[in-house]
């Protein structure tokens, strides 16, 4: 691998370009090559793949990408970054850049003109000012996906892989555990980037299940889920009589909570996915 995440190139880059740092794009650059071999050894990337990378920043580990994949697609939506990216991409026939928020980004066509439509892999150290509608995007597109390896704060890492009891535990936690088995790969400190970021980070792999692992009125379930985390305090059946665009009744809620024996008076948050995915199915049958 090439010694590109050494902290003199980054910051010499950063001088070379006079490039200011920003803030509000979540700009962190990763500095530690160990970290940097760990997330695409994670990645498993060969010849084979098309990989996203979302937020190549500097290019560092784009280059790493383009040596092992077979194509890299990497969405920018910092104009400023371009001229420098496109320097240090210069010789990397296999990597198409795109000046565009990933937010508003067509994922699936991109997987249709990049891959033919083929499941691509997303690798990417992630701007943590929108990771959760990131997660959300690539999961609810419903693009071809093969896995996901991606860093994020430690805190969003943990609230991914917990289950009910916990305070971590919500809408996102559901979300990802319904679309993927998520994996921590690394746990990763402030000081592998250049500025230093405020919070931990942790390299997550989240590999997706090619069928979900309970079955759900898909849309229903998720319509729940934001229901009852959107006012996770409230018991269930009181959370859900009030969530907009629901159209439930309490009664209706406390009825299905019986059939599946839980207390009428149980929060969101004490449900697994099974349980909300059953409760899904009774009430979309009610209406
Ligand atoms: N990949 C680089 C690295 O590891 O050093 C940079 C990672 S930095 C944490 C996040 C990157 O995402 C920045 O380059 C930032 O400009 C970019 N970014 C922020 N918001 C974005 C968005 N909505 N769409 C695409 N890129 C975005």
């Amino acid at each position: 691998m090439s010694v590109i995440g050494i902290p003199q190139n980054t910051v010499e880059m950063l001088q070379k370009h006079n490039f200011s740092i920003q803030k509000k794009y979540g700009q962190n650059f990763l500095i530690d090559g160990n970290v940097l071999e760990k997330i695409i050894d994670a990645a498993e990337v060969t010849q084979e793949d098309c990989v996203l990378e979302i937020g190549p920043g500097l290019g560092t580990m784009t280059r790493c990408l383009a040596e092992r994949a077979g194509s890299v697609a990497a969405v920018e939506i910092d104009r400023h970054l371009i001229p420098i990216l496109e320097e240090a991409l210069a010789g990397y026939q296999n990597v198409t850049l795109i000046n565009e928020d990933i937010l508003k980004v067509d994922i699936g066509k991109l997987a249709e003109e990049k891959n033919g439509g083929r499941p691509m892999k997303v690798v990417a150290n992630l701007p943590y000012y929108i990771t959760t509608p990131i997660i959300m995007k690539l999961f609810e597109s419903g693009v071809p996906l093969k896995s996901i390896v991606v860093m994020v704060q430690k805190e969003v890492a943990d609230r991914m892989q917990v289950g009910p009891g916990t305070k971590d535990y919500g809408a996102l936690s559901l979300a990802v555990q319904y679309y993927a088995k998520p994996e921590c790969i690394a746990n990763v400190p402030p000081g592998c980037f250049i500025p230093r970021p405020a919070v931990d980070s942790a390299v997550i792999r989240l590999a997706r299940y090619e069928e979900p692992p309970v079955q759900a009125d898909e849309k229903k379930m998720f319509a729940l889920i934001r229901g009852a985390f959107n006012q996770r305090r409230k018991t269930l059946a009181n959370a859900l009589n009030h969530a907009a665009g629901l159209n439930l009744s309490k009664e209706s809620v406390e009825n299905a909570l019986e059939k599946m024996q839980l207390p009428p008076n149980v929060r969101g948050e004490a449900l697994t996915l099974e349980q909300f995915a059953r409760l899904s199915l009774l009430l979309s049958k009610d209406r």
